[in-house]
């Protein structure tokens, strides 16, 4: 065990944005950088196309879906490392736009891991963040878009500096029960579950931020959500403009916050630039 060793992990990795984060982390990062997948093969071919590169990730087994495999993790990071120093929440999903599945459920799916996974993860590994620590939360774009179709009040609330990680997690647990209600687009709520899944995960990133300010103000962790930008990927198709290379920029760039810097921290951050929630 040394637990002086840094350490990065990036979830769901095997392939997409997540593997260009890794991949640029191995050449960048001072330390042990891990990819991780749900299933054990995507993950271990992953490691080996990098290791072909002349790269070295360590791999490790993550369904953020499943609180035991986030817990096995975590229980890894701290005996093996004594924390964390990066942690990229990468690990997402979106239903394909010709997909017939009814619109409640691609809302309750997407909801599920994009939002209360991402946010099982946060609860299990935060506290395990080193000083100095980042941490970043791939959102979209789409989150500051779907922001601006919501009613006026959903839109003060998720723009709150008040609001509670309570207060979010019930507002996504709203969206998701008006959808199965048919009532969403009466209650304020746009017409997108991958967009309010990833306010959730903006606003989610504010609220961690403000938590770390407020308990741990010395230790200068900074906490971020980003857009990518539109990546050509298994989920965006080869239409998108960006390689997945180029989307992992930001990404990266707040991966990699020099230890001497304050911010940004609590901020969605698209193409390095700190934009206006
Ligand atoms: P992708 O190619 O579909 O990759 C998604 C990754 O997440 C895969 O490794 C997938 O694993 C993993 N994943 C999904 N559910 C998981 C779970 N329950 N546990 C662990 N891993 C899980 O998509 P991408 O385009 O790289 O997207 C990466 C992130 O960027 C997502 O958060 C996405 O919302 C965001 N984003 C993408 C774009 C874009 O244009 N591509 C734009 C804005 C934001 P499997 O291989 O096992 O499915």
């Amino acid at each position: 065990m040394s637990s002086s060793r840094r350490v990065a992990v990036v979830t769901g990795s095997n392939k997409g944005i997540g593997f260009a984060i890794v991949r640029d982390l191995c050449k960048k990062f001072s330390g042990d950088v891990i990819l991780t997948s749900r299933d054990l093969t995507r993950g271990q071919e992953a490691v080996k196309k990098l290791k072909e590169e002349g790269l070295n990730a360590l791999f490790h087994q993550l369904d953020i879906d499943d609180l035991q495999s986030i817990r096995t993790l975590r229980d890894f990071l701290k005996e093996r490392y004594g924390g964390v120093d990066v942690l990229v929440n990468n690990a997402g999903m979106a239903f394909k736009e010709a997909d017939t599945t009814p619109f409640h459920i691609q809302a309750e799916v997407t909801m599920k891991t994009n939002f209360f996974s991402t946010r099982n993860v946060s609860t299990e590994l935060l506290p395990l963040m080193k000083p100095q620590g980042r941490v970043v939360n791939v959102s979209s774009v789409m989150s500051v878009r779907s922001l601006q179709k919501c009613s006026p009040e959903l839109q003060q609330k998720f723009r709150s500096d008040t609001i509670t990680e309570e207060e979010l997690v019930g507002l996504m647990e709203k969206f998701v029960e008006d959808t199965k209600k048919g009532v969403h687009e009466k209650e304020g709520w746009p017409n997108t579950a991958y967009g309010v899944s990833k306010i959730g995960v903006t606003v989610l990133s504010r609220i961690h931020a403000r938590q770390l300010n407020e308990k741990r103000k010395g230790d200068n962790i900074l906490l971020n959500a980003c857009c990518p930008g539109w990546v050509r990927t298994d989920m965006a198709g080869p239409k998108a403009t960006k390689s997945p290379e180029e989307g992992a920029e930001t990404p990266v760039y707040l991966a990699l916050l020099p230890p001497n810097v304050t911010e940004p921290h609590g901020q969605f951050v698209s193409e390095k630039k700190v934009e206006k929630w």
